[in-house]
């Protein structure tokens, strides 16, 4: 035990202390770690969830019936000797055992640290920060985006590279778990360990299948290296669903699965109780401001959608696609995106979304093939968007995506086919941290995959993450690659760099 954990403990009245019998003590209850997220200038939200048998059948994590008692404590020192905050809350069974505290009234732009006291225990020390205050433009902004963590494909390496560049917030797009049975999923490089039994269909499932995904402690000191703004794609409950339909025609129960998921992704991530899901479901959509310098505005890209045209897969010959008036975003949630864009006043407007913005035609020469999952499969709706992004008259628009676990960089086009027109912005698209294994880079299959799309100005087929660093003159996303993920270990690399001045709205000349 260290100092900070000693001082916690005595702080609480000598109950609290650990008794002789060291051996009969309950297994430590802070296996899962600590996070934040959704700072703003005041606050920032704290999470952790009680489980001393993380793996427990029934879901629970081993949590006695009932609440206990959490005491939270928040400093501007690591080792706590300025405490500026202290709380106390309970975690309840009912809630398998979570705790997210909204703790308010803070410093705009400093960082402090957290952590929680429970049955004795005290939990690791988590680092957060808030938001610069409101037009504040002068403080760069450094943050990591990050996808698809599939945790039979390898070790998750990629998030303990990403805590250790400091990052003042984390953007996570989606597939932060998996929901598949073990060995459903099979990468190239074969599978380096096993999901927990089955696909998860139960509530007790996904809450099982999150714990076994933060006993990574790579997973771990990324959620406590910084605090992270968090949404959704389609493994969090399962492969392509969409609105109200399941990612397989004909399986039963999705309704049931959904609200399951959901609950159990709420639980599990440092959101604010606005995310807490109600009348079957989640609101995800939603925007954070960091200063004067970006706002991020949130998308949820499953929720509102109607069902993928044709099939789910990667077609040559889909019409439906083309047709107006079929959701993917939706009305509602891009008439929020429009106010929000025309309202606000940041030199960046960032959209973190799931699935790939830009077309994209993987057959080479004439003919186009393209991924019904994507915007490609709801091309009315991504001219809605284009159009509503433009009419608001955005500065800088900067579209992160996940999903395809590969990166990419490209140009967002009023007409795809048309090199010459407008720039709408640009998209980054962050790779997986190990879905897909180890990958790829081929330079000649990349080329002639830009040749066909010339909008696309990068593209690798390897792990890791994106770190951009914003200041008012320019953003510059790194592109940063691990060489494997399926041993432990590896470093991370600038693999490509892309600087986008202010009112470029363009990769080019980057
Ligand atoms: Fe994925
Ligand atoms: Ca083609």
């Amino acid at each position: 035990m260290d100092v900070t954990r000693r001082t916690f403990l005595a702080a609480a009245g000598p109950a609290l202390l650990p008794g002789p019998v060291a051996r009969s003590r309950p297994a430590d209850p802070f296996q899962l770690g600590v996070a934040s997220g959704d700072p703003t200038a005041a606050g920032v939200v704290l999470w952790t969830r009680l489980a001393p048998r993380p793996l427990a059948a029934d879901g629970y994590g081993g949590l006695p019936t009932g609440a206990v008692d959490v005491h939270w404590q928040l400093a501007a020192d690591e080792r706590f000797r300025r405490v500026m905050r202290t709380g106390r809350t309970v975690a309840r069974r009912a809630s398998g055992g979570s705790v997210h505290v909204e703790v308010d009234g803070l410093r705009p732009g400093t960082e402090y640290f957290y952590r929680f006291r429970a049955a004795g225990e005290v939990s690791p020390v988590g680092r957060t920060r808030t938001a610069p205050a409101p037009g504040a433009l002068s403080a760069p902004l450094t943050f990591g985006a990050a996808s698809c963590a599939h945790y039979e494909h390898g070790y998750f390496t990629a998030y303990r590279r990403l805590a250790e560049q400091d990052p003042d917030l984390v953007i996570h797009l989606g597939d932060y778990m998996y929901e598949y049975a073990p060995g459903r999923y099979r990468a190239a490089g074969g599978l380096v360990r096993t999901h927990t039994e089955g696909k998860c269909q139960t509530l007790a499932d996904y809450r099982r299948r999150h714990a076994q995904y933060k006993s990574d402690p790579d997973l771990r000191a990324a959620h406590a290296a910084a605090p992270w703004v968090v949404v959704w794609d389609d493994h969090e409950l399962e492969n392509n669903w969409a609105g109200d339909s399941p990612g397989s025609p004909g399986v039963p129960g999705f309704a049931r699965r959904k609200q399951a998921a959901m609950r159990a992704y709420y639980e599990n991530m440092p959101l604010r109780r606005s995310a807490r899901p109600r009348n079957g479901t989640i609101r995800l959509y939603r925007r954070l401001s960091w200063g004067g310098l970006a706002d991020f505005h949130v998308l949820d890209t499953r929720q509102y959608r109607a069902d993928q045209p044709c099939h789910d897969g990667a077609r040559a010959d889909c019409d439906v696609r083309l047709q107006q008036g079929r959701a993917l975003a939706g009305p509602a949630q891009l008439r929020w995106l429009e106010a929000g864009l025309r309202t606000g006043t940041a030199r960046w407007d960032v959209l973190a979304q799931q699935i790939f913005l830009a077309q994209r035609d993987t057959r080479l020469g004439p003919g186009r093939q393209v991924l019904l999952d994507t915007w490609d499969g709801y091309t009315a709706e991504r001219d809605r968007l284009f159009r509503r992004i433009r009419s608001a008259g955005t500065r800088n628009p900067v579209v992160l995506t996940g999903d395809i676990h590969t990166a990419y960089a490209s140009d967002l086009l009023t007409d795809f086919d048309d090199p010459a027109s407008a720039r709408v912005g640009v998209e980054l698209v962050t790779t997986s941290i190990t879905s897909d294994g180890d990958g790829y880079h081929d330079p000649a299959a990349t080329a002639a995959l830009r040749a066909e799309n010339p909008h696309i100005a990068h593209i690798d087929q390897r792990r890791g993450y994106l770190l951009c660093r914003v200041t008012a003159a320019e953003l510059r996303a790194d592109f940063r690659t691990l060489p494997y993920i399926t041993r432990r270990g590896a470093a991370a690399s600038t693999a490509a760099s892309f600087t986008i001045p202010d009112g470029a709205r363009s990769l080019s000349g980057s």
